[in-house]
């Protein structure tokens, strides 16, 4: 049989934190995620010093600042056994789209260095996560789980705490809020 196509995504559910820790060095703030009010973190950022923010970013790594969601590693390695699995992430900088070459960069060497397991072929760099075909797909954001697949889990973050029971449902999302309720659900 063939194996089951899986596609997952990388910020927020592979690593974490990166952004919510360069906007407090920049600002030089104590916020955490849960004070962003949308998913775009950046929000936090004065409207007057977004340029000034774009530029203080495009000289550091993101990934840098990271840290790897407990149990990622080890779940993923396993996975990979079983399933063909994909890494799926979108890296166009909102903010400034002429400095996304880099994170672009920044997230393959990262990748490399933290999932050596998974062929470097299996990365796939994207906006549209639509257009990807999938049997199961593990995402924190609930726009890039619209696309087709016969299981959709929605990673919990500061972001999307708030949907309810009704529209987890409606969207056919199962929520997971750690590495090892993935595990239970797609390695038994
Ligand atoms: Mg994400």
């Amino acid at each position: 049989m063939p194996m089951e196509k899986l596609i997952v995504d990388m910020d927020d559910v592979l690593c974490e934190k990166g952004f919510i820790r360069m906007i407090n060095e920049f600002l030089g703030t104590n916020y955490e995620q849960e004070d962003a009010k949308s998913y775009y973190i950046n929000d936090l950022i004065p409207k007057d010093r977004i340029k000034e923010w774009a530029k203080w970013y495009s000289n550091r790594n993101t990934y840098d600042y990271v840290n790897i969601v407990e149990n990622a590693q080890e779940v993923m390695e396993k996975l990979n056994q079983k399933y063909e699995l994909y890494i799926a992430t979108a890296y166009v900088f909102r903010d400034a789209p002429e400095i996304s070459g880099k994170t672009l960069n920044d997230k393959y060497n990262f990748l490399c260095e933290n999932f050596p397991f998974i062929d470097p072929h299996k990365f796939i760099f994207i906006s549209n996560k639509d257009l990807l075909e999938a049997d199961i797909r593990i995402d924190d954001s609930p726009k890039k789980l619209m696309g087709k697949a016969r299981l959709k889990l929605l990673f919990t973050a500061y972001h999307n705490k708030n949907l309810t029971e009704t529209e987890l449902k409606e969207n056919n999302f199962i929520r997971v809020n750690n590495w090892k309720e993935i595990e239970k659900i797609l390695l038994k």
